[in-house]
């Protein structure tokens, strides 16, 4: 269901907000949802069980405690870092939000690397930061990072996702390094699929030694808990203490944190489900690349998921919905990605039936 605004009521808001439509993450009931790069495998039933009795355990009469602390302690130490170091969020995207609130608005600069996460621009807008793109490639997606290190010199706050959502690449920790030495301001590495890459790939590595850079993680992609809502930070105390003074202080709820307590301490309980996702990752490729025809591209991915590049996107991600109740990304009219699809790795059940769909729909596109 989607809600306009009008025209009397717009007349009353900032400027920046009566640009803005409201958010509609184009939902519909389907049989196979790959839209939204959740986890469609569920909760392991060990893990399960144990937010089961979290949840029942926890008495909601009382506010919560507002930095999380126990849920801190816990991603603190696993990340091997102190509990100042660590912020929770509401989601990742309430710490977006706040990371603009404190280091955005009137006179600063966000700096990123589009195509990406569309989020970053829309937040530094409301709180009118200044956004300063510096494009992908157009045929590779990769990162211009000359160009990138030069703009950072002025911004106050750099975004750059890694795996890059929707194009899949990682963002080189090389270049992570330099971006940090460049930029005055904050250098936030958005890593909300980073279970998803290769061993080693984290610009957590570089905290020690990169006193700008904070890191962004999520327990909605790999974790199963999108419906929960927590995301994290990882960085300078000195920039999760600046991110404690614009937060709402009771923005991550009581239950959200008890289940979270529950999902990190059984993490390990992940790991095979997140190597099936992996496995299946390729499969999907490859399975995008053979069984459609040459007119179709798919990039590689560090994400559980991949972008595809259809002939007459918009209408095969309508078709794949009407027709096979499968339900995709499409982003085919967003900057830079003409005729881009972007499917979550799903079970091997839901990407069976999407390979399928789109095999059926391109055969017949060949044949009329
Ligand atoms: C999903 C996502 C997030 C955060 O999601 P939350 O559910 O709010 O934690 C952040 N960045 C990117 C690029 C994402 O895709």
């Amino acid at each position: 269901m989607s809600q306009s605004i009008p025209e009397e009521v717009r007349r009353l808001m900032r400027p920046s907000a009566a640009a803005l439509e409201p958010y509609d993450p184009a939902f519909s009931e389907v049989r196979v949802n790959l839209s939204a790069n959740e986890n469609t495998y569920g909760m392991p039933a060990d893990v399960a069980a144990n937010v089961e009795g979290a949840l029942v355990r926890t008495a909601t009469n009382r506010y919560p405690a507002p930095l999380a602390d126990e849920l801190r302690r816990e991603l603190a130490a696993w990340h091997g870092v102190s509990p100042e170091r660590v912020i929770v969020g509401n989601g990742g995207d309430e710490l977006l939000f706040n990371l603009v609130l404190a280091f955005g608005g009137a006179g600063h600069v966000l700096v990123s690397a589009p195509p990406t996460f569309s989020v970053y621009r829309l937040y530094a807008e409301l709180v009118e930061t200044e956004v300063q793109d510096v494009p992908r490639d157009s045929e590779t997606f990769a990162p211009d990072v000359d160009a990138l290190l030069e703009a950072a010199r002025t911004a106050s706050l750099v975004v750059v996702t890694s795996p890059n959502n929707p194009t899949g690449d990682l963002f080189p920790l090389e270049a992570t390094r330099r971006l940090c030495a460049a930029c005055p301001g904050v250098v936030l590495i958005d890593e909300a699929y980073i279970e998803f890459a290769h061993a080693g790939a984290s610009a957590k590595a570089l905290l020690a030694e990169c006193g700008n850079l904070v890191v962004l993680h999520t327990l909605s992609k790999a974790f199963c808990l999108a419906g929960a809502r927590i995301g994290y930070l990882v960085g300078p105390s000195s920039v999760m203490a600046a991110l404690a003074a614009v937060r709402q202080p009771y923005s991550v709820n009581v239950l959200s944190q008890a289940a979270a307590l529950a999902v990190v301490r059984g993490r390990a309980s992940f790991e095979p489900v997140i190597e099936k996702i992996k496995a299946e990752r390729a499969r999907l490729l490859e399975g995008c690349r053979a069984r459609a025809d040459r007119r179709v591209r798919a990039w590689p991915s560090e994400a559980n998921f991949v972008l595809v590049r259809v002939p007459r996107a918009h209408e095969v991600r309508e078709r794949l919905r009407d027709e096979h109740s499968i339900l995709v990304r499409d982003f085919s009219s967003a900057p830079g990605l003409k005729d881009c699809l972007r499917i979550t790795v799903g079970t091997p059940d839901e990407n069976d039936a999407v390979l399928d769909a789109l095999a059926q729909l391109t055969r017949e596109e060949r044949a009329q």
